[in-house]
Parts: C-alpha cells; structure tokens; sequence
C-alpha cells in the first residue's frame, strides 16, 4: 500500500508557511508501515491540483489531500477531486444544514460563500467535522482514494486519525492494531543512544517487531519510540510495557519521561510526590524556565515563583550575593540560596551564564553555571552550551530543569 501526499495552498510556495502538514502526515503513514514516496506542495490553481493529482494517482493507491476545502473562491481542492473523479459537485444539504447551525449558535450572521464547504463530489463519502466548518471528503478513483483534509493542522489531524488511516487500514485488508510508546531522554547524544541499545537494536533486527526509532528534538532531547503491530491492543500495550523497562533497564535516568510528559510536568511531579516547594534565580535566562513551569496549570502549589536577576546590583542587593563577578558555580549558589530563602522555598535553583553575544568578567560564550540547593545540601554544575545566544538560554533552561529532575528522582532532597 502506497498513499502520497499533496499540500495545497499558494503560501506554501511562497514560503509563508511552512508545510508542517506534509511531515506530521508522513510520520503517521509511516507509523501504520504504509509508505509515502512522493509528496508535492502545489498552489490554489484547479488545474494545477487535478494535474498534480493525477500525476500521483499513476502510480500510489491513495492520496491525501490537505488545504484548499475553505470558504473562499481559491479554495479549489473540492473542483479539482471532481474533475479527477470524473463528476460534478452537488449541495450535501446535512452539511450546509451544520454550517448553518454553527453560525447561528455563534450569533453571527452565515457569509453565503460558506456553503461551498457543502459541496461534495458525487460519490464521495463525508468526514464530518468535529472542530471547523468544512468537512473532510473520501474519494474513490477507480480502485483507487483521495482523501481531502483541511489545512489547519489541527483539524487535519484529528480527520486523519479518526477517519484516513483506518480507511486505509481497512483498504489494505488487515486488522491490526499499530500502538507506539515514546521515551523522552536527556543527557545523551544520538550515538551515545544508540550505542547503550546496540544490543536490543540487534535483538529487533532480528526480531522484527517492535520497531525502534531515534528522533532528535534539540533543546527538548532525544526520543526513542518504540512501534508495534498486534492483533490486539492488550497485546500491543504488553509488548511496549516489556520493550519499555528492557530500554529503560540500559539508559537508567537518562529517560525523563514518556510520551506526553514534558521535563517541566515530570519536575511538577515530583516536587510534588515528594511534597517539596521551588524558587528559582534566573539571570540569562530572564525567566524562561519559570515561564516553562508556569504553563502547566496549578503548580503553584509546589512552585513559589522567582526573581530575574539579571542585573548584577539586583543579585547582590536582592539574593545577597557576594559583590564581584557573576559568573560562577559559588555565584549561581548564592542566587539559589537567596531566592529559596527570599520565597520560603524547599529548593532554591540559580541560573548565571553568557548567553553572548559577547563574553563576561573572562567567561567565554555559553558557559552556564547552575546551582542548586536544598535544606540538606547543594549541588552546582558549569556548562559550556555553544555561541548562539537563544540556543545557550534554551539548552541552559533545559539543563537546569534536568539537574532538578535527576536530584529529585534519584536523591534525597
Ligand atoms: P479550512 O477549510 O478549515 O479553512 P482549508 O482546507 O481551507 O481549511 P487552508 O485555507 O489551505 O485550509 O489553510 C488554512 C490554514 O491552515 C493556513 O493559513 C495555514 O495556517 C494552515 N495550513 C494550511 N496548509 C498547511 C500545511 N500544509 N502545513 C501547515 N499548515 C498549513
């Protein structure tokens, strides 16, 4: 089974946005084992569409289509699935009856050109909308399907897990069930990863399944996601529980989380399994790492907030650090000792460093020093996070969230 894909939208050519689409769409295909070969970006021309369509359909049994199913006169996907499929468009009345309906229950007064989003080829099957207006459409060619999706990612996705990718399960006339289970990990480059699993990779080659992937996320680690095809999905689930603790078994902390988790929500976790509060110092971070805390709703409760120290003054007179140059382990210790102590906080961590892009008091670019304390004790790291200003303050939030973690998880606080 073969399914290409086809972005459509003027923008995309010229470079307004990038065809995130495209991507996400070709994990998922790939995560189901169905191979995409071909993907194209084309512009809102009809003719341009059904040619571009056509041309795929020559050799991929489906195609998806995503963008172009909007209101407004360049939005042509719908013509072009028609021409292709040799057919006319008519009103599907439940359609523009549910576009009417949203409308009205919205208070606002309905733009006729929206019915355009009712139009459907004749013979295609709906996908209807949970989220936006124009319904998703299932397309048979011949033997052959176009699936067409809207732009907006979001709604894109949720068409394509609920309706796409089990038609083409079901198309490829098997009943499986393809479950997948990231592990999040900090810490270690992609060799180094790969490296501690060479004997499962191994184990896998021959085995077949699951499948193991590497997936490198910058600042936010690296993902090691483990897929698997079973007829079941209590079956799936026992084989990711077995593949997780064999991974984790060779990479020990370095896995911060899965799946959903984020370093930010595993630290609110513990912090709060183990009833502890936080404050933070930040200095060249200017309160990205509070800012990445606060975006999980109701963390107050174990963090207390912080002080962006960023001026030298601020960190002497405010957090009582000694007088002097400001970048250094005892300097990120005193900052963490002052705002544990100015907030009534467990934990008190400190961030100080050169985000660049010049160099301090004789500190090169990128060194970031962190420090942390706690009632028992204290723990400071220097770190040397490259030239690149917004990538030293993203790597340094980063690293100090997994000092945190790691101390939290491993050690008594
Ligand atoms: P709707 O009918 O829901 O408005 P649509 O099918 O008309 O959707 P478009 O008008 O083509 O979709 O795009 C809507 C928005 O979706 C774009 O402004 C853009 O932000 C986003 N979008 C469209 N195509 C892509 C793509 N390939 N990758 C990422 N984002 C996209």
């Amino acid at each position: 089974m073969r399914c290409d894909v086809l972005a459509v939208g003027t923008e995309l050519l010229l470079g307004q946005i990038n065809d995130t689409n495209s991507s996400w769409i070709g994990d998922r295909l790939a995560l189901h084992g169905i191979t995409s070969q071909l993907q194209i970006k084309v512009g809102d021309n009809v003719g341009r569409i059904e040619a571009a369509l056509r041309y795929l359909l020559s050799n991929a049994d489906a195609v998806i289509v995503t963008g172009g199913l909007g209101p407004t006169h360049d939005d042509v996907t719908r013509e072009a699935i028609a021409a292709v499929m040799g057919t006319e468009l008519r009103l599907d009345e439940e359609v523009a009856e549910r576009i009417r309906q949203l409308f009205a229950g919205r208070g606002r007064r309905m733009p006729e050109n929206n019915l355009r989003q009712a139009l459907v080829p004749i013979g295609a099957t709906i996908i209807p909308q949970t989220r936006g207006t124009a319904p998703g459409l299932i397309c048979p060619v011949g033997e052959k399907v176009v699936y067409a999706v809207p732009g907006v990612p979001h709604e894109m996705r949720d068409m394509l897990e609920r309706a796409v990718l089990p038609d083409l399960a079901h198309r490829r006339g098997e009943d499986v069930v393809i479950a997948s289970r990231v592990l999040k990990t900090w810490g270690e480059s992609e060799s180094g990863l790969n490296e501690r699993l060479d004997a499962l990779i191994a184990r896998l080659d021959e085995e077949g399944d699951p499948t193991m992937a590497f997936l490198a996320r910058g600042w936010e680690g690296l993902e090691v996601r483990l897929t698997t095809r079973r007829r079941t999905a209590e079956e799936a689930a026992a084989v990711l529980d077995e593949w997780e603790q064999l991974v984790r078994a060779e990479l020990g902390p370095l896995v911060f989380g899965v799946d959903g988790d984020s370093m930010e929500s595993v630290v609110i976790d513990a912090l709060r399994q183990r009833g502890l509060t936080l404050a933070l110092a930040e200095s060249l971070t200017g309160g990205l790492v509070g800012s990445r805390l606060t975006a999980i709703p109701g963390c107050s409760d174990v963090f207390r907030g912080g002080v962006v120290s960023y001026a030298s003054e601020v960190k002497f007179d405010l957090l009582g650090v000694t007088p002097g140059p400001v970048v250094s382990e005892a300097v990120a210790l005193e900052m963490a000792a002052g705002v544990r102590r100015l907030l009534g906080a467990d934990i008190g961590l400190g961030l100080t460093g050169v985000a660049g892009p010049t160099e301090q008091d004789g500190m090169p670019v990128g060194t970031v020093c962190i420090g942390l304390v706690t009632a028992t004790g204290s723990h400071a790291r220097t770190l040397q996070l490259g030239t690149v200003r917004e990538s030293v303050r993203q790597f340094a939030v980063i690293n100090s969230l997994d000092l945190l973690r790691r101390h939290l998880q491993h050690t008594a606080v």
